[in-house]
C-alpha cells in the first residue's frame, strides 16, 4: 500500500511540475513572438491587380517587376501586351 501511495506523489508532483513547465515555456514563447506578430499584422497591406484593378491582400498577390497582380493568369496577359507594345514601337523606328 505504502509503495503506491509513494508512486501516486511522485505521478502527482511530476504531472504538476511539467504543468509549471509547460506555462513558463508558453509565456517565454509569447514574450518573443509579441513584437513579431504585431509586425506581420502592419505588413498585410491591400494591393492592387495592374491587370483587372481588383484589390487583394499582398499575401495573395504576384509580384512582378513592382506590379502586383491577382493571379499568374493576368500578370502574364499584363507582360504579354507589354511586350506587343514594345514590338509596335520598334516597327515604328
Ligand atoms: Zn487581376
Amino acid at each position: 500500500m505504502n509503495l503506491l501511495l509513494i508512486r501516486l506523489i511522485i505521478f502527482a508532483v511530476l504531472f504538476f511540475a511539467g504543468l509549471k513547465l509547460y506555462r513558463m515555456y508558453r509565456e517565454w514563447k509569447l514574450d518573443r513572438e509579441g513584437p513579431q506578430q504585431e509586425g506581420e499584422a502592419s505588413g498585410n497591406r491591400m494591393v492592387r491587380c495592374r491587370w483587372c484593378q481588383v484589390h487583394l491582400p499582398e499575401d495573395d498577390a504576384l509580384r512582378e517587376k513592382g506590379d502586383w497582380f491577382c493571379s499568374g493568369d493576368h500578370r502574364d496577359k499584363y507582360l504579354s501586351e507589354q511586350h506587343e507594345e514594345q514590338r509596335e514601337q520598334n516597327k515604328d523606328d
